[in-house]
């Protein structure tokens, strides 16, 4: 099972890889398009950064590149070997799934990426609550 304490959890449930309460996103949906790349400036629970540095997710679309080819090799291997479906129904249903899934790679990416930098602290909302 997922718990705090572990990056599957905070990648999963888009929560603060720091102290795996906060919400990242603004709005909790990715498939609002407006707001699909809206974050917190800092976590609202732990006040973490949630762009360590300018630009820092450009280094999230090597993350996005590796799921969508994990995505489309299980994707393929599924359509071509289970279901023997022919070389353009396959594109198309591969097609089909990168608009569908798109925004929440997008998301998934964002926050892997971000989990890479960012160290789950047990204490991290105390420590801040200290603060305030
Ligand atoms: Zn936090």
């Amino acid at each position: 099972m997922l718990g705090k304490g572990q990056k599957l959890y905070s990648i999963f449930t888009s929560k603060c890889p720091k102290c795996h309460e906060g919400k990242l996103f603004l709005d909790a949906n990715p498939y609002h398009l407006k707001n699909m790349d809206k974050m917190h400036g800092n976590c609202p629970v732990c006040g973490e950064p949630s762009e360590p540095e300018p630009n820092f997710y450009y280094g999230a679309m090597y993350v996005s590149y590796a799921y969508t080819v994990a995505l489309f090799v299980g994707t393929y291997l599924v359509a071509a070997l289970v279901l023997g479906l022919g070389m353009w129904p396959t594109i198309g249903l591969l097609a089909g799934l990168l608009v569908v899934l798109g925004p929440y790679i997008f998301r998934l990416s964002r926050i892997t990426y971000l989990n890479f930098f960012v160290h789950y602290d047990p204490e991290a909302v105390s420590k801040a609550s200290n603060k305030r």
